[in-house]
């Protein structure tokens, strides 16, 4: 099945009428946001998790030129040749398989301050990043996303407020559509300055944003970008509606509350965030699922069939978690490795200098079980 989707991904894009509904349709769409924001005459609409263009639409083909899962592009690109990995094979020698794209340094580190350790979903090095660029005054704004009130799925949110970046702590592997807050950021004239929290496939967008001349203005207030790792995509609300027919619970999608909340696990050192999925029946039975028991379920492919990219090789920073609170920081330009080196000079973070043993497992598996999923794109990728 993947073949047939790298097939669709790689050539049939253009080919097709109505392109931006056959991703969401063939499950590739991993919910950017970017269809939405260039769309000149608000043809896509978003409710639920499920993408409708209406009749609005003119053809003119921009969402599909911009849209993450358009791989042609990537593909063309060769972005994970070998050579650009030789200095984290040294770093990591057993560990070659991982694409880990370009990068300037890594680090080991976990967040000094208690308050953001309360909030974050490991070792808290994002949200001590993003605290140290907001008090610095290196921004004016941080984008992050967080749960509103009467919103079942988090909300991309433009914050300057020490306090509102906390709450927003955590990564949220769930259905954002984030980017779309970028045409109101790049019209705000109060704003000068950004940085932006993503998953690899929107800092791809906001790449090719930059590349294109009818598109530059609604990123050039980004100034830095720092991706979290993503291994597995997001659970579609199909995911959601095949698990809850395994489970024989009959409802929709739309009775369930998502919340967030920290629980300890057995293999884990510290408690961590987790997404959860609470339903409470007619006849009184509460029901609580993780996530990943969702995707757990999931039979068909998802945008993580066709996505290549598990770190995030556009950011500035790029950062992942393990199990025993300490999180990976990749930088990749000058200005993501100053900010680290700042976080770290004004104590946010602290410097943990090497990986142990069980930490390179972890990314290691992380790393290949994505190289896995889409294991016929990147047999094609090296091919060429
Ligand atoms: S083809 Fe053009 S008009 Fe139609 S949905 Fe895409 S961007 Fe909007
Ligand atoms: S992947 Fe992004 S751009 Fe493509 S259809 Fe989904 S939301 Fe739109
Ligand atoms: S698997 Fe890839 S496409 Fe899907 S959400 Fe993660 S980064 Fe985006």
């Amino acid at each position: 099945m993947t073949k047939e989707l790298i097939q669709f991904a790689l050539h049939e894009f253009e080919k097709q009428e109505n392109s931006i509904q056959k991703i969401y349709e063939n499950r590739l769409c991993s919910f950017c946001g970017a269809c939405i924001l260039v769309c000149p005459v608000d043809a896509i609409e978003y409710h639920d998790t499920q993408i409708v263009v209406n009749d609005l639409c003119t053809k003119c083909g921009d969402c599909l030129v911009i849209c993450s899962q358009n791989q042609k592009e990537r593909y063309q690109t060769k972005l994970f040749q070998k050579e650009s990995n030789k200095k984290i094979n040294q770093y990591f020698s057993k560990f070659k398989s991982i694409p880990f794209g370009f990068f300037n340094n890594l680090y080991n580190c976990k967040t000094t301050k208690k308050d953001i350790r309360d909030h974050a979903m490991v070792g808290g090095a994002t949200l001590a990043i993003l605290s140290c660029t907001l008090k610095e005054k290196e921004v004016d704004k941080i984008i992050a996303t967080e749960f509103i009130e009467n919103k079942q799925f988090p909300t991309a949110v433009s914050t300057n407020s020490y306090d509102r970046l906390l709450k927003s702590g955590g990564s949220k592997y769930l259905p954002t559509m984030s980017l779309e807050i970028l045409k109101e950021i790049s019209q705000d004239e109060k704003i000068n300055s950004c940085i932006i929290t993503t998953l690899p496939c929107q800092a791809y967008v906001i790449e090719k944003l930059r590349n294109q001349k009818e598109t530059e203005d609604l990123v050039k207030k980004i100034k830095y970008v720092i991706t979290l790792l993503c291994g597995s995509g997001l659970p579609t609300r199909e995911d959601v509606e095949v698990f809850l027919k395994k489970k024989k619970i009959e409802t929709n999608p739309n009775d369930l509350e998502i919340h967030r909340e920290r629980r300890k696990k057995l293999w884990r050192i510290n408690p961590q965030h987790e997404e959860r999925y609470i339903y409470k029946s007619e006849d009184g039975r509460e029901y609580d699922f993780s996530s990943k028991q969702i995707l757990r379920t999931r039979k068909k492919p998802n945008c993580s069939s066709i996505c290549p990219d598990y770190t995030g090789i556009h950011s500035d920073i790029s950062i992942g978690g393990s199990s025993i609170s300490r999180n990976l920081i990749i930088t990749r330009t000058e200005k993501g490795e100053e900010l680290v080196k700042e976080a770290i000079s004004k104590g946010y973070l602290k410097d943990l200098k090497k990986f142990n043993f069980l930490e390179r497992i972890i990314i290691k598996f992380m790393g290949n079980n994505k190289r896995k999923i889409n294991r016929e794109y990147y047999k094609k990728l090296f091919r060429n």
